[in-house]
């Protein structure tokens, strides 16, 4: 990191810094832990144009979600632009990797957020998935917001990147009477909106921290679709989380409708891999 920006952080901090240290696993901003003689910080830099305005709104959904006092979020300290470099500072969560008592806290602590209700799905922000815009546009009616904010937006992108055929898709008409009777009595409950596994952290106390959200009210089992996905939550987290939310005969097929959202997400940012299982879903449901 530039001694320039170091010795800003240090201002705001108002602690000197002892060191500074890059932290790996990002794709799109480059992170460093700093640590003073106390305390350690997380700062995400980026130096390109739009990112002060992501930090900001990455801010704004952990700042919603740690203001729920249902599950945790690193503390936000500082989002601003110094020179030409925007950055997001918090506290630094010193992690582990989870046992079974921490996915029971983090299948129960997501529960509760999901508890958060609103009267619209959406959100009053638009944020992004991945480095994609996401439209939080309001809406009463789920199978409305589903269509038309979240699968047709990364339908009509991947056909404008050429990565998926105007016969492989579907209008949003045909989608939405196939969703009428798997979308019934759902109501908007605030979400992670990204939940993979990259995206909890477990402290080294046992408490889950919820990291890089995309939020939005959205239907609950949004977040257990993602973070079914990819994998990296333990039994035991499930098992928990079903004490507050009880599957029904038509959550398995609406899982994989959720999953399609992200797998088009990944097919916009990653390419052809993910085109089979976008298809395959497209051809089960609609
Ligand atoms: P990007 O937005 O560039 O993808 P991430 O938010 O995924 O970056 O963060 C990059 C890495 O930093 C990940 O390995 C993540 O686990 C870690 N990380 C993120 N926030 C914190 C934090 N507050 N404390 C400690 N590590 C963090």
């Amino acid at each position: 990191m530039i001694e320039n920006l170091k010795s800003h952080i240090s201002h705001i901090l108002n602690e000197t810094i002892t060191k500074v240290s890059p932290v790996h696993g990002g794709d799109i901003s480059t992170a460093y832990k700093i640590e003073t003689e106390k305390n350690s910080y997380f700062i995400k830099t980026n130096k390109s144009s739009n990112a002060l305005h992501m930090f900001q709104i990455e801010a704004n959904g952990l700042n919603t979600i740690g203001n729920t006092n249902t599950i945790k979020t690193p503390k936000v300290l500082g989002c601003n632009r110094f020179e030409n470099t925007a950055f997001l500072l918090m506290e630094f969560i010193n992690s582990k990797s989870p046992s079974s008592k921490d996915f029971e806290n983090l299948g129960s602590q997501l529960a509760k957020l999901h508890q958060c209700p609103a009267e619209n799905f959406g959100l009053n922000q638009d944020n992004f998935i991945g480095s994609l815009p996401q439209s939080n546009k309001q809406h009463k009616s789920w199978v409305d917001f589903y269509t038309e904010e979240r699968l047709l937006p990364q339908i009509e992108l991947a056909k404008q990147k050429g990565l998926l055929s105007n016969a492989e898709c579907h209008s949003g008409q045909s989608i939405q009477i196939q969703l009428q009777h798997l979308f019934q009595n759902i109501k908007p409950a605030l979400l992670h909106g990204d939940l993979w596994s990259g995206n909890y952290l477990i402290s080294k106390d046992g408490t889950p921290y919820l990291i890089d959200p995309a939020v939005y009210y959205g239907h609950h089992e949004v977040d257990i679709a993602m973070s079914k996905l990819f994998g990296g939550f333990g039994i035991r987290f499930y098992e928990t989380y079903q004490d507050y939310f009880q599957p029904d005969e038509n959550t398995s097929a609406r899982i994989e409708i959720y999953q399609l959202y992200y797998l088009l997400v990944n097919l916009n940012l990653f390419g052809r891999s993910y085109h089979g299982s976008v298809v395959n879903i497209f051809r089960k449901y609609f």
